[in-house]
């Protein structure tokens, strides 16, 4: 038989991929992701993010931004090792990361752009998401380079990126998710209420673990925070961004609770405590 094209993730696919530690693991074995997000005007999507982060299990997170993003980063996850950056020294003196998440709220100037390239000129696998994809959008030679890429947007920034409206993307999701992870040589997250996982040779995994209460600002920065802590952690692009998918949308669902508990509005700071829970599920 042909190898299916599409499947749908399922929950012991996830638990037999998720990284657990063992009894010879540090925290640099488990996996050291650096996240490089907000920005002077937006600070809340680098608090998120770092959230993400730090709730999926990475070994240690390491942030790195302009001052105001630190300081809320800062008072919000004492866990998180912060560095102020400029644009022009970029990341080479945060240490070193086994995977970077670049661009939640990071801006889209010239600014962000250094950023953007500092990032992804190096050899470890980057996660990008959010502002970091309207930057390589304008730039897409950014996105040329050696080390694994995983592109983790939603139909406006995915059109963004292959220049087709937001609604032809929404009416041919498979087919865009598919085009995107071909031209660009990349490894694709659409989200949506459904969340599609695409890289050429692979079949497309599904995942409907989410809830629409997770249509609320602020829910994919938790997400990108997850796939990097998972892409730190040793897994794939493909891998990272399948249990990501699958453990954030059930951190929305168990927010949220269901049709017998009863459903409510969620947060997305509520997503990212969720997520340990999430995982033992
Ligand atoms: P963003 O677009 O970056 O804010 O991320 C939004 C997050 O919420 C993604 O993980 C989406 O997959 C998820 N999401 C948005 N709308 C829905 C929906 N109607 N049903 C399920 N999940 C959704
Ligand atoms: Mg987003």
């Amino acid at each position: 038989l042909p190898a299916p094209d599409v499947v749908a993730l399922t929950g012991a696919d996830v638990a037999g991929l998720l990284p657990r530690p063992s009894a010879v693991s540090d925290k640099y074995r488990r996996g050291v992701v650096g996240v490089v997000a907000g920005s002077d005007r937006f600070t809340g999507a680098a608090v998120l993010s770092v959230g993400g982060a730090v709730r999926a299990g990475a070994g240690l997170v390491r942030f790195a931004s302009a001052a105001e993003p630190v300081a809320q980063v800062r008072a919000r996850w004492p866990e998180a090792v912060t560095k102020v950056i400029t644009p022009g020294e970029g990341v080479r003196d945060v240490g070193r990361v086994q995977a970077w998440v670049l661009g939640p709220g990071m801006g889209t100037g010239d600014e962000a752009h250094a950023l953007a390239r500092s990032v992804l000129g190096g050899d470890v696998p980057v996660l990008v998401d959010a502002d970091g994809l309207t930057v390589v959008s304008r730039d897409r030679e950014l996105l040329r380079r050696e080390a694994p890429t995983l592109i983790t947007p939603h139909a406006g920034e995915l059109g963004r990126l292959l220049d087709v409206a937001p609604a032809e993307i929404e009416a041919r999701r498979l087919h865009y998710a598919r085009r995107a992870a071909r031209e660009l040589g990349v490894t694709v997250l659409l989200k949506g209420s459904t969340t599609l996982v695409a890289e050429e040779g692979r079949p497309v995994r599904v995942n409907v673990t989410g809830t629409p209460w997770l249509a609320t600002g602020g829910t994919g920065d938790v997400l990108a925070g997850i796939a990097g802590a998972f892409l730190a952690g040793g897994l794939s692009c493909y891998d990272a961004a399948s249990c990501a998918a699958y453990v954030h949308g059930l951190a929305g669902r168990l927010a949220a609770g269901g049709p017998e508990e009863g459903e409510a509005p969620i947060a997305a700071l509520d997503v990212a405590l969720q997520i340990p829970a999430a995982v033992r599920a």
